[in-house]
Protein backbone atom coordinates (compact mmCIF):
# COMPACT_ATOMS: atom_id res chain seq x y z
CA UNK A 1 0.00 0.00 0.00
CA UNK A 2 1.29 3.78 -0.68
CA UNK A 3 2.26 5.19 2.69
CA UNK A 4 0.94 8.21 3.54
CA UNK A 5 1.89 11.47 1.19
CA UNK A 6 2.66 14.05 3.92
CA UNK A 7 4.82 15.38 1.46
CA UNK A 8 5.57 15.32 -2.42
CA UNK A 9 8.93 16.93 -2.72
CA UNK A 10 10.16 15.76 -6.26
CA UNK A 11 6.26 16.94 -7.37
CA UNK A 12 6.24 20.04 -5.38
CA UNK A 13 9.67 21.17 -6.85
CA UNK A 14 8.31 19.86 -10.91
CA UNK A 15 5.42 22.36 -9.66
CA UNK A 16 7.58 25.25 -8.41
CA UNK A 17 9.72 24.49 -12.20
CA UNK A 18 6.03 24.72 -14.37
CA UNK A 19 4.84 27.59 -12.84
CA UNK A 20 7.51 29.47 -13.87
CA UNK A 21 7.29 28.47 -17.43
CA UNK A 22 3.62 27.64 -17.62
CA UNK A 23 0.77 29.53 -16.84
CA UNK A 24 -0.84 28.09 -13.26
CA UNK A 25 1.72 25.40 -13.65
CA UNK A 26 -0.91 23.31 -15.88
CA UNK A 27 -1.15 22.79 -19.34
CA UNK A 28 -5.28 22.86 -18.87
CA UNK A 29 -6.80 24.47 -15.82
CA UNK A 30 -8.47 21.49 -13.80
CA UNK A 31 -4.99 19.74 -13.69
CA UNK A 32 -4.10 22.59 -11.63
CA UNK A 33 -5.98 21.44 -7.97
CA UNK A 34 -7.53 24.60 -7.52
CA UNK A 35 -10.79 23.76 -6.34
CA UNK A 36 -9.57 20.67 -4.08
CA UNK A 37 -6.56 22.98 -2.73
CA UNK A 38 -3.07 21.89 -2.98
CA UNK A 39 -0.90 21.09 -5.66
CA UNK A 40 -1.27 17.85 -8.92
CA UNK A 41 1.31 14.95 -8.88
CA UNK A 42 3.31 14.84 -11.61
CA UNK A 43 3.36 11.36 -13.30
CA UNK A 44 6.51 9.35 -14.58
CA UNK A 45 4.32 6.39 -15.76
CA UNK A 46 1.42 4.68 -15.81
CA UNK A 47 0.55 1.11 -16.37
CA UNK A 48 -2.85 -0.64 -15.86
CA UNK A 49 -5.17 1.16 -13.17
CA UNK A 50 -2.42 3.05 -12.03
CA UNK A 51 -0.26 5.94 -12.26
CA UNK A 52 3.24 6.32 -10.37
CA UNK A 53 4.08 10.07 -9.77
CA UNK A 54 7.58 11.46 -9.24
CA UNK A 55 7.77 11.02 -5.79
CA UNK A 56 7.38 7.32 -6.37
CA UNK A 57 4.03 7.24 -5.30
CA UNK A 58 0.96 4.59 -6.73
CA UNK A 59 -2.09 5.85 -7.32
CA UNK A 60 -5.26 3.80 -8.70
CA UNK A 61 -6.40 5.80 -11.01
CA UNK A 62 -9.95 7.45 -11.86
CA UNK A 63 -9.49 10.17 -13.82
CA UNK A 64 -8.24 7.83 -16.84
CA UNK A 65 -6.79 10.91 -19.05
CA UNK A 66 -10.34 12.13 -18.60
CA UNK A 67 -11.75 9.43 -20.33
CA UNK A 68 -9.04 7.69 -23.50
CA UNK A 69 -7.63 5.46 -21.32
CA UNK A 70 -10.47 2.37 -21.47
CA UNK A 71 -8.28 -0.49 -21.41
CA UNK A 72 -6.31 0.94 -19.59
CA UNK A 73 -2.85 2.75 -19.42
CA UNK A 74 -0.33 1.42 -21.55
CA UNK A 75 -2.11 -1.59 -23.31
CA UNK A 76 -0.27 -3.98 -24.30
CA UNK A 77 -1.86 -4.28 -27.91
CA UNK A 78 -1.90 -0.56 -27.82
CA UNK A 79 1.38 0.03 -26.95
CA UNK A 80 2.17 -2.86 -29.91
CA UNK A 81 0.34 -0.59 -32.64
CA UNK A 82 1.87 2.41 -31.17
CA UNK A 83 5.52 1.35 -32.04
CA UNK A 84 4.67 -0.83 -34.83
CA UNK A 85 2.94 2.43 -36.41
CA UNK A 86 5.97 5.13 -35.24
CA UNK A 87 8.49 2.74 -36.79
CA UNK A 88 7.03 3.19 -40.28
CA UNK A 89 6.80 7.26 -39.71
CA UNK A 90 5.46 9.55 -37.27
CA UNK A 91 3.28 11.70 -39.65
CA UNK A 92 3.06 11.79 -43.82
CA UNK A 93 0.77 14.57 -44.20
CA UNK A 94 -0.70 12.45 -47.46
CA UNK A 95 -3.50 10.30 -46.99
CA UNK A 96 -2.55 6.55 -45.08
CA UNK A 97 -4.59 3.17 -44.32
CA UNK A 98 -5.02 3.35 -40.51
CA UNK A 99 -7.34 6.64 -41.30
CA UNK A 100 -9.59 4.65 -43.32
CA UNK A 101 -9.61 1.90 -40.89
CA UNK A 102 -10.73 4.17 -38.05
CA UNK A 103 -13.19 5.67 -39.93
CA UNK A 104 -14.08 2.36 -40.80
CA UNK A 105 -14.61 0.91 -37.26
CA UNK A 106 -16.53 4.37 -36.14
CA UNK A 107 -19.12 4.22 -39.41
CA UNK A 108 -19.67 0.29 -38.03
CA UNK A 109 -20.49 0.85 -34.97
CA UNK A 110 -22.42 4.43 -34.77
CA UNK A 111 -25.32 3.31 -37.40
CA UNK A 112 -26.71 6.58 -38.24
CA UNK A 113 -22.72 7.66 -39.23
CA UNK A 114 -21.57 7.16 -42.94
CA UNK A 115 -18.96 9.04 -42.88
CA UNK A 116 -16.36 10.99 -40.35
CA UNK A 117 -13.81 13.51 -40.91
CA UNK A 118 -10.58 12.93 -38.37
CA UNK A 119 -8.94 15.99 -36.80
CA UNK A 120 -6.90 16.05 -33.55
CA UNK A 121 -8.88 17.26 -30.46
CA UNK A 122 -12.62 17.12 -29.17
CA UNK A 123 -12.73 21.10 -29.86
CA UNK A 124 -11.79 20.78 -33.17
CA UNK A 125 -14.52 18.45 -33.63
CA UNK A 126 -17.36 20.67 -32.14
CA UNK A 127 -15.72 23.96 -33.96
CA UNK A 128 -16.07 22.00 -37.16
CA UNK A 129 -19.45 20.56 -36.61
CA UNK A 130 -20.52 24.01 -35.91
CA UNK A 131 -19.34 25.12 -38.51
CA UNK A 132 -20.53 22.84 -40.84
CA UNK A 133 -24.53 23.19 -39.45
CA UNK A 134 -24.30 26.87 -39.92
CA UNK A 135 -22.36 26.01 -43.99
CA UNK A 136 -25.27 23.74 -44.77
CA UNK A 137 -28.15 25.70 -42.71
CA UNK A 138 -27.23 29.27 -43.82
CA UNK A 139 -27.89 30.21 -40.28
CA UNK A 140 -25.64 31.32 -37.56
CA UNK A 141 -27.45 31.10 -34.20
CA UNK A 142 -26.37 27.63 -31.89
CA UNK A 143 -28.13 26.52 -28.99
CA UNK A 144 -26.38 25.15 -26.41
CA UNK A 145 -27.24 23.94 -22.58
CA UNK A 146 -26.07 25.19 -19.65
CA UNK A 147 -23.23 22.49 -17.64
CA UNK A 148 -22.42 21.10 -21.14
CA UNK A 149 -19.19 21.55 -22.15
CA UNK A 150 -18.18 21.05 -25.77
CA UNK A 151 -14.31 22.06 -25.41
CA UNK A 152 -12.79 25.59 -25.64
CA UNK A 153 -14.88 27.01 -28.45
CA UNK A 154 -15.20 30.65 -28.46
CA UNK A 155 -19.02 30.21 -29.43
CA UNK A 156 -19.21 27.58 -26.95
CA UNK A 157 -17.71 28.82 -23.74
CA UNK A 158 -21.09 30.08 -22.34
CA UNK A 159 -22.04 28.76 -19.09
CA UNK A 160 -19.83 25.65 -19.91
CA UNK A 161 -18.96 22.71 -17.25
CA UNK A 162 -15.90 20.98 -16.99
CA UNK A 163 -12.89 23.07 -15.86
CA UNK A 164 -15.24 26.27 -16.47
CA UNK A 165 -17.58 24.75 -13.63
CA UNK A 166 -15.05 24.15 -11.66
CA UNK A 167 -13.17 27.50 -10.98
CA UNK A 168 -17.27 29.45 -11.07
CA UNK A 169 -16.69 31.44 -14.62
CA UNK A 170 -19.84 32.31 -15.93
CA UNK A 171 -18.19 32.51 -18.96
CA UNK A 172 -14.49 33.35 -20.57
CA UNK A 173 -12.93 36.53 -20.98
CA UNK A 174 -11.25 37.04 -24.37
CA UNK A 175 -14.84 35.65 -26.64
CA UNK A 176 -15.95 38.57 -28.07
CA UNK A 177 -19.17 39.51 -27.39
CA UNK A 178 -20.54 38.80 -31.19
CA UNK A 179 -19.80 35.40 -31.13
CA UNK A 180 -21.46 34.90 -27.59
CA UNK A 181 -24.19 36.69 -29.10
CA UNK A 182 -24.82 33.70 -31.43
CA UNK A 183 -25.18 31.58 -28.84
CA UNK A 184 -28.63 30.92 -26.98
CA UNK A 185 -28.02 28.59 -23.74
CA UNK A 186 -30.54 27.09 -22.40
CA UNK A 187 -31.09 24.83 -19.47
CA UNK A 188 -30.69 20.83 -19.85
CA UNK A 189 -33.46 18.95 -19.90
CA UNK A 190 -36.00 21.25 -20.32
CA UNK A 191 -38.63 21.02 -23.00
CA UNK A 192 -40.53 23.63 -23.07
CA UNK A 193 -37.48 26.34 -22.40
CA UNK A 194 -36.30 24.65 -25.95
CA UNK A 195 -39.45 25.10 -27.00
CA UNK A 196 -39.67 29.26 -26.22
CA UNK A 197 -36.54 29.69 -27.67
CA UNK A 198 -37.28 28.00 -31.08
CA UNK A 199 -40.86 29.87 -31.22
CA UNK A 200 -38.77 32.70 -30.86
CA UNK A 201 -35.87 32.59 -32.82
CA UNK A 202 -36.01 29.90 -34.88
CA UNK A 203 -35.40 30.37 -38.16
CA UNK A 204 -31.88 31.97 -36.79
CA UNK A 205 -31.17 28.42 -35.19
CA UNK A 206 -28.59 26.16 -36.97
CA UNK A 207 -28.01 23.71 -34.75
CA UNK A 208 -28.68 22.49 -31.14
CA UNK A 209 -25.30 20.98 -29.62
CA UNK A 210 -25.46 18.93 -26.70
CA UNK A 211 -23.49 16.26 -24.92
CA UNK A 212 -25.33 13.21 -25.60
CA UNK A 213 -24.96 12.38 -21.90
CA UNK A 214 -23.54 15.12 -19.88
CA UNK A 215 -20.37 14.52 -18.12
CA UNK A 216 -18.87 17.85 -17.74
CA UNK A 217 -21.22 19.02 -15.00
CA UNK A 218 -20.73 16.02 -13.26
CA UNK A 219 -23.22 12.82 -14.71
CA UNK A 220 -26.42 14.46 -15.58
CA UNK A 221 -28.06 12.00 -18.03
CA UNK A 222 -31.26 13.40 -20.30
CA UNK A 223 -34.09 12.42 -18.42
CA UNK A 224 -36.88 10.10 -20.30
CA UNK A 225 -38.15 11.76 -23.68
CA UNK A 226 -35.37 14.92 -23.50
CA UNK A 227 -33.49 13.70 -26.53
CA UNK A 228 -36.33 12.78 -28.43
CA UNK A 229 -37.97 16.14 -28.05
CA UNK A 230 -34.26 17.82 -29.33
CA UNK A 231 -34.71 15.68 -32.55
CA UNK A 232 -38.33 16.12 -32.63
CA UNK A 233 -38.31 20.69 -32.72
CA UNK A 234 -35.17 20.62 -34.47
CA UNK A 235 -36.61 18.78 -37.37
CA UNK A 236 -39.60 21.33 -36.39
CA UNK A 237 -37.45 24.21 -37.05
CA UNK A 238 -34.86 23.05 -40.20
CA UNK A 239 -32.38 22.85 -38.00
CA UNK A 240 -29.64 20.49 -37.48
CA UNK A 241 -28.86 18.26 -34.15
CA UNK A 242 -25.49 17.68 -33.04
CA UNK A 243 -24.91 15.08 -30.55
CA UNK A 244 -21.51 15.57 -28.61
CA UNK A 245 -20.63 12.23 -28.51
CA UNK A 246 -16.39 13.41 -27.60
CA UNK A 247 -17.05 12.03 -23.49
CA UNK A 248 -19.62 9.00 -24.26
CA UNK A 249 -18.77 7.73 -27.19
CA UNK A 250 -17.50 4.25 -27.64
CA UNK A 251 -17.08 4.48 -23.28
CA UNK A 252 -21.08 4.08 -23.12
CA UNK A 253 -21.41 1.12 -25.04
CA UNK A 254 -19.91 0.11 -28.43
CA UNK A 255 -21.89 2.95 -29.85
CA UNK A 256 -21.47 5.02 -27.04
CA UNK A 257 -24.36 7.11 -25.46
CA UNK A 258 -26.67 6.28 -28.80
CA UNK A 259 -25.91 2.58 -28.72
CA UNK A 260 -27.69 2.91 -24.97
CA UNK A 261 -30.50 5.12 -25.51
CA UNK A 262 -31.05 5.76 -30.05
CA UNK A 263 -32.23 4.54 -32.56
CA UNK A 264 -35.04 7.25 -31.70
CA UNK A 265 -38.31 7.39 -33.14
CA UNK A 266 -38.11 11.19 -34.44
CA UNK A 267 -34.78 10.11 -35.37
CA UNK A 268 -30.96 9.77 -35.21
CA UNK A 269 -29.00 13.37 -34.53
CA UNK A 270 -27.48 14.68 -37.84
CA UNK A 271 -24.16 15.37 -36.69
CA UNK A 272 -21.85 13.13 -33.85
CA UNK A 273 -18.65 14.50 -32.54
CA UNK A 274 -16.18 11.80 -31.46
CA UNK A 275 -12.74 12.48 -28.92
CA UNK A 276 -11.05 10.45 -25.94
CA UNK A 277 -11.69 6.91 -26.30
CA UNK A 278 -10.94 6.92 -29.83
CA UNK A 279 -7.71 8.33 -30.27
CA UNK A 280 -6.49 5.70 -26.68
CA UNK A 281 -4.27 8.30 -25.30
CA UNK A 282 -3.09 9.97 -28.34
CA UNK A 283 -4.40 13.23 -30.35
CA UNK A 284 -7.35 11.91 -33.00
CA UNK A 285 -11.10 12.96 -32.56
CA UNK A 286 -13.71 13.11 -35.24
CA UNK A 287 -17.24 14.49 -36.49
CA UNK A 288 -19.46 12.44 -38.64
CA UNK A 289 -22.73 12.40 -40.23
CA UNK A 290 -24.72 10.67 -42.82
CA UNK A 291 -22.78 10.86 -46.34
CA UNK A 292 -25.08 13.77 -47.77
CA UNK A 293 -24.28 16.51 -45.19
CA UNK A 294 -20.21 15.61 -44.70
CA UNK A 295 -20.39 16.11 -48.75
CA UNK A 296 -21.14 20.02 -47.66
CA UNK A 297 -17.03 19.80 -46.42
CA UNK A 298 -14.27 20.81 -48.91
CA UNK A 299 -12.83 19.96 -50.71
CA UNK A 300 -16.42 18.58 -52.06
CA UNK A 301 -18.54 21.07 -50.64
CA UNK A 302 -17.62 25.04 -49.42
CA UNK A 303 -17.38 24.37 -45.53
CA UNK A 304 -13.76 24.36 -45.16
CA UNK A 305 -11.85 22.39 -42.50
CA UNK A 306 -8.31 21.17 -42.13
CA UNK A 307 -5.69 20.01 -39.85
CA UNK A 308 -1.89 19.19 -40.20
CA UNK A 309 -1.69 16.30 -37.96
CA UNK A 310 -5.10 14.92 -39.11
CA UNK A 311 -5.22 11.36 -39.28
CA UNK A 312 -2.15 11.23 -37.81
CA UNK A 313 -0.41 7.40 -38.42
CA UNK A 314 0.57 7.16 -34.99
CA UNK A 315 -2.89 8.45 -33.34
CA UNK A 316 -4.83 6.74 -35.32
CA UNK A 317 -3.13 3.29 -34.88
CA UNK A 318 -3.33 3.71 -30.61
CA UNK A 319 -7.20 4.51 -31.57
CA UNK A 320 -8.06 1.59 -33.82
CA UNK A 321 -6.22 -0.93 -31.68
CA UNK A 322 -7.83 0.88 -28.97
CA UNK A 323 -11.57 0.73 -29.91
CA UNK A 324 -10.81 -3.24 -31.44
CA UNK A 325 -10.00 -4.13 -27.92
CA UNK A 326 -13.38 -2.23 -26.52
CA UNK A 327 -15.42 -5.59 -26.53
CA UNK A 328 -18.62 -6.96 -25.24
CA UNK A 329 -16.91 -8.21 -22.61
CA UNK A 330 -14.75 -5.04 -22.00
CA UNK A 331 -18.00 -3.10 -21.39
CA UNK A 332 -19.15 -5.60 -18.77
CA UNK A 333 -16.09 -5.30 -16.95
CA UNK A 334 -16.83 -1.36 -16.91
CA UNK A 335 -20.14 -1.60 -15.49
CA UNK A 336 -18.89 -4.51 -12.78
CA UNK A 337 -16.11 -1.88 -11.80
CA UNK A 338 -17.99 0.97 -11.92
CA UNK A 339 -20.43 -0.13 -9.90
CA UNK A 340 -18.18 -1.73 -7.27
CA UNK A 341 -16.90 1.51 -7.01
CA UNK A 342 -20.07 3.57 -6.63
CA UNK A 343 -21.71 1.40 -4.52
CA UNK A 344 -18.86 1.21 -1.94
CA UNK A 345 -18.93 4.63 -1.64
CA UNK A 346 -22.53 4.81 -1.02
CA UNK A 347 -22.74 2.93 1.89
CA UNK A 348 -19.10 4.68 2.71
CA UNK A 349 -21.07 8.17 2.37
CA UNK A 350 -24.32 7.08 4.48
CA UNK A 351 -22.23 5.76 7.03
CA UNK A 352 -20.78 8.99 7.37
CA UNK A 353 -23.80 10.71 7.13
CA UNK A 354 -23.22 12.46 4.00
CA UNK A 355 -26.08 13.55 1.31
CA UNK A 356 -25.34 12.37 -1.65
CA UNK A 357 -26.50 11.68 -4.99
CA UNK A 358 -24.57 8.85 -7.42
CA UNK A 359 -25.84 9.41 -11.10
CA UNK A 360 -24.66 7.44 -14.26
CA UNK A 361 -24.46 7.28 -17.97
CA UNK A 362 -23.27 3.65 -18.69
CA UNK A 363 -20.25 3.19 -16.72
CA UNK A 364 -19.28 6.80 -16.54
CA UNK A 365 -20.78 8.33 -12.91
CA UNK A 366 -20.21 11.01 -10.90
CA UNK A 367 -20.78 11.35 -6.62
CA UNK A 368 -22.57 14.90 -5.81
CA UNK A 369 -22.32 15.37 -2.33
CA UNK A 370 -25.64 17.00 -2.18
CA UNK A 371 -29.59 15.73 -1.39
CA UNK A 372 -31.21 16.94 -4.97
CA UNK A 373 -31.59 15.03 -8.02
CA UNK A 374 -29.12 16.47 -10.49
CA UNK A 375 -30.92 17.07 -13.62
CA UNK A 376 -29.42 20.19 -14.61
CA UNK A 377 -26.33 22.71 -14.01
CA UNK A 378 -28.34 24.42 -10.97
CA UNK A 379 -28.88 21.34 -9.37
CA UNK A 380 -25.18 20.39 -9.93
CA UNK A 381 -23.87 23.27 -8.28
CA UNK A 382 -25.59 22.68 -5.03
CA UNK A 383 -22.58 19.50 -4.50
CA UNK A 384 -20.38 20.83 -1.51
CA UNK A 385 -17.39 21.69 -2.67
CA UNK A 386 -15.21 21.65 0.48
CA UNK A 387 -16.69 18.57 0.92
CA UNK A 388 -15.26 16.76 -2.04
CA UNK A 389 -11.87 18.70 -1.65
CA UNK A 390 -11.69 16.68 1.82
CA UNK A 391 -12.84 13.71 0.38
CA UNK A 392 -10.47 13.62 -2.12
CA UNK A 393 -7.11 14.53 -0.86
CA UNK A 394 -8.39 11.69 1.94
CA UNK A 395 -8.62 9.44 -1.03
CA UNK A 396 -5.11 10.79 -2.76
CA UNK A 397 -3.24 10.07 0.46
CA UNK A 398 -4.58 6.32 0.14
CA UNK A 399 -3.62 6.18 -2.97
CA UNK A 400 -6.60 6.59 -5.27
CA UNK A 401 -6.33 9.95 -7.99
CA UNK A 402 -9.76 11.03 -8.46
CA UNK A 403 -10.42 13.80 -10.22
CA UNK A 404 -9.75 16.86 -9.13
CA UNK A 405 -13.10 18.77 -9.11
CA UNK A 406 -16.50 18.08 -8.07
CA UNK A 407 -17.83 18.64 -11.30
CA UNK A 408 -16.37 15.71 -13.20
CA UNK A 409 -17.31 12.07 -13.93
CA UNK A 410 -15.20 8.98 -12.65
CA UNK A 411 -13.75 6.87 -15.70
CA UNK A 412 -12.58 3.58 -14.60
CA UNK A 413 -11.20 1.07 -17.62
CA UNK A 414 -10.69 -2.79 -18.31
CA UNK A 415 -7.49 -2.60 -16.19
CA UNK A 416 -9.33 -1.93 -12.85
CA UNK A 417 -8.92 -5.64 -11.71
CA UNK A 418 -9.61 -6.78 -8.06
CA UNK A 419 -6.63 -5.36 -6.51
CA UNK A 420 -7.17 -2.04 -7.85
CA UNK A 421 -10.85 -1.84 -6.97
CA UNK A 422 -9.69 -3.37 -3.24
CA UNK A 423 -7.46 -0.41 -2.68
CA UNK A 424 -10.54 2.09 -3.55
CA UNK A 425 -12.80 -0.11 -1.86
CA UNK A 426 -10.50 -0.03 1.36
CA UNK A 427 -10.12 3.90 1.31
CA UNK A 428 -13.60 4.55 0.78
CA UNK A 429 -14.91 5.05 4.64
CA UNK A 430 -11.98 7.28 5.41
CA UNK A 431 -12.74 9.60 2.49
CA UNK A 432 -16.40 9.65 3.69
CA UNK A 433 -15.34 10.43 7.15
CA UNK A 434 -13.31 13.24 5.89
CA UNK A 435 -16.28 14.68 3.84
CA UNK A 436 -19.01 14.50 7.00
N1 LIG B 1 -16.82 17.67 -25.82
C1 LIG B 1 -16.93 17.01 -24.65
C2 LIG B 1 -18.24 16.38 -24.28
C3 LIG B 1 -15.84 16.92 -23.79
O1 LIG B 1 -15.97 16.27 -22.63
C4 LIG B 1 -14.63 17.52 -24.18
C5 LIG B 1 -13.45 17.47 -23.29
O2 LIG B 1 -13.51 17.15 -22.14
C6 LIG B 1 -14.57 18.18 -25.41
C7 LIG B 1 -15.68 18.23 -26.21
C8 LIG B 1 -13.29 18.82 -25.85
O3 LIG B 1 -12.35 17.83 -26.14
P1 LIG B 1 -10.78 18.18 -26.14
O4 LIG B 1 -10.40 18.41 -24.71
O5 LIG B 1 -10.15 16.95 -26.73
O6 LIG B 1 -10.58 19.37 -26.98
Amino acid sequence: MPSAPDSAPACEALFARARAVVPGGVNSPVRAFRSVGGNPRFVTSARGPYLTDADGREYVDLIGSWGPMILGHTHPDVLAAVSEAAGRGFSYGTPSENEVALAEEIVARVEPVEQVRLVSSGTEATMSALRLARGITGRSRVVKFAGCYHGHVDALLAAAGSGVATFGLPDSAGVPASAAAETIVLPYNDVAALEAAFDTDGEHIAAVITEAAPGNMGVVPPLPGFTEALRRITREHGALLISDEVMTGFRCSRAGWYGLEGPYAAGAPDLFTFGKVMGGGFPAAAFGAPAGLMAALAPDGPVYQAGTLSGNPVATAAGLATLRGCTDAVYAHLDHAAKTIADAAASALTGAGVPHTIQWAGSMFSIFITDRTVTNYDDAKTTNAPAYAAFFHSMLDQGVHLPPSAFEAWFVSAAHDDAALDRVLAALPAAARAAS
